[in-house]
């Protein structure tokens, strides 16, 4: 007898995760949303004035752990200067082929000229389509990444792309929290500051983060838990916040 109830125990773990939400999505034609900070292809960035924002110091270059950056700099034309500082960037391309996603060059990076997308699905049939050239890094005349031909980009990848995306953002000091610390870009303007551990000086809905007591509550002790996510009322807000919705009637 216990051993035929066995039997069954078996079912019911199975009817048990038929009736849980499914967590796969059938890529690749459908993607997750990616995370705020994720590193993917690289974007020279323009100021709002449609100036470049590298001046040719080679810190990106000499920082890169892979040796994937070549960079060359050039004294700004007086009469059609191309970036504010005395230099600019003149040769300016990233061997993907190497480039191990790690950001350094980002962080040495003094203008915030250099920073990533949160595209990352892109491949190559041969070497010359790897190695991007400044043609194809530089935002174009709106401010946003090129999309070439092999590049998988979907909603929200260019999303960010400017100096928030450091790691040196003002988050992990207190004092700086909420304070923006970078210039602005062409096409998206200044961007809002990133969410920082004080709750009361967040901007998530600028800047799509989530504040990690929500999204690891169930790994908390009680009292550290959210006050709207605890017990049973806490139970029914998240299913509120999953159900999809309503579009607004128009007034
Ligand atoms: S992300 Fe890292 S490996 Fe890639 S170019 Fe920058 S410094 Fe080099
Ligand atoms: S991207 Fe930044 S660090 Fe690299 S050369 Fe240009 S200004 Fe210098």
């Amino acid at each position: 007898m216990a051993k035929s109830l066995d039997f069954f125990g078996g079912f019911k773990l199975t009817i048990r995760h038929l009736t849980r939400p499914r967590v796969t999505v059938s890529y690749p034609q459908a993607k997750r949303p990616k995370q705020p900070r994720q590193h993917g292809r690289h974007v020279l960035n323009r100021y709002e004035d449609g100036m470049e924002k590298c001046i040719g110091c080679e810190l990106c270059a000499g920082v890169c752990p892979v040796n994937c950056i070549h960079v060359r700099g050039l004294d700004n034309p007086p009469d059609h200067p191309v970036s504010p500082g005395e230099r600019y960037g003149y040769v300016y391309e990233i061997n993907y082929l190497r480039c191990i996603h790690c950001d350094l060059c980002v962080e040495a990076c003094p203008t915030q000229a250099i920073t990533e997308s949160k595209m990352f699905e892109f491949s190559f049939t041969n070497r010359a389509d790897a190695i991007y050239t400044k043609a194809e890094l530089l935002v174009d005349d709106q401010g946003f990444p090129q999309r070439l031909p092999w590049e998988d980009w979907r909603e929200g990848e260019a999303a960010m792309t400017g100096g928030w995306m450091r790691a040196t953002s003002p988050s992990g000091a207190a004092a700086y929290e909420g304070v923006v610390q970078w210039t602005g870009d062409l096409g998206a303007g200044v961007r809002a500051a990133e969410a920082g551990q004080n709750e009361e000086v967040r901007d998530d809905v600028a800047t799509g983060s989530k504040a990690l007591r929500r999204v690891f509550s169930k790994h908390l002790q009680p009292d550290d838990v959210p006050a709207d996510l605890r017990g049973v009322a806490g139970r029914l807000n998240e299913l509120k916040a999953k159900l999809p919705k309503r579009p607004k009637a128009a007034s």
